[in-house]
């Protein structure tokens, strides 16, 4: 994996139109400068890594455009050490920013193929603290519970349960949520019993499935 001064060059374009979207976290701005997003895409898209664009990962999933995983990520609020849960590994660059915001990353995929390979990549990658479990992200990661942020990358019809009970007092959970057409949502564990839940912009997702997918 090679990262070359025309993928440098072409990062600082992409930060630069994020800017201009209106992303204006530094640090997550800075982090995306970084990380270069080619390594997570297969060769034959890795002349269109730095457009704004979601792009296949393979089983039918996508890479989040980069504009959704600053705003997902600028939601979240990442301060160093959080504990973080990710429903949706994908191709594993979500995680990695994350990681490289100093959060701690709890990453879930449903897919062995994608698990396998995003997990190989992030450990080759070292970039931090990072952990991949093939599960159901449905049900969350109850033994690792609470999280200070939950961030969910596939769209969901609703708000699972468990994600909810999993969330921290205090905690963030961005998840997008609805059937064809998403709402991103900001939900605030205020208590024990009480959330709040502010309602952001549309976005489209893949759908949040559930159980494994371990055939192919
Ligand atoms: N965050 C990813 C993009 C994810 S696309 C990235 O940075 O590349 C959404 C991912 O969610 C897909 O890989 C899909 O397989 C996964 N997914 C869907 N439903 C899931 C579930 N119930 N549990 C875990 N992962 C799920």
């Amino acid at each position: 994996m090679k990262d070359t001064y025309r993928h440098k060059g072409m990062r600082r374009q992409l930060v630069e139109e994020l800017r201009r979207k209106g992303i204006s976290n530094e640090r997550l701005l800075a982090a995306i400068e970084t990380l270069p997003r080619h390594f997570f895409l297969d060769k034959a898209f890795e002349e269109w890594a730095y457009k704004d664009k979601p792009f296949p990962i393979g089983n039918d999933q996508t890479i989040s455009q980069p504009y959704t995983v600053a705003y997902q990520t600028s939601l979240l609020q990442i301060k160093k050490r959080d504990k973080v849960l990710e429903v949706g590994t994908g191709s594993g660059y979500q995680a990695a920013l994350l990681a490289m915001l100093g959060a701690r990353v709890y990453t879930v995929e449903r897919q062995e193929a994608l698990y396998e390979k995003a997990k190989a990549l992030l450990s080759k990658l070292k970039l931090g603290n990072i952990r991949c479990y093939l599960r159901d992200g449905y049900k969350g990661l109850p033994e690792f519970a609470p999280f200070d942020k939950v961030i969910v990358t596939a769209g969901a019809t609703g708000i699972p349960p468990a994600l909810l009970e999993q969330l921290a007092i205090g905690g963030i959970m961005v998840i997008p949520v609805g059937e064809h057409v998403q709402k991103m949502h900001r939900i605030t564990r205020l208590s024990e019993e009480e959330y709040d839940d502010q309602v952001l912009a549309n976005f489209r997702f893949v759908p949040l499935l559930k159980g494994l997918n371990t055939i192919d």
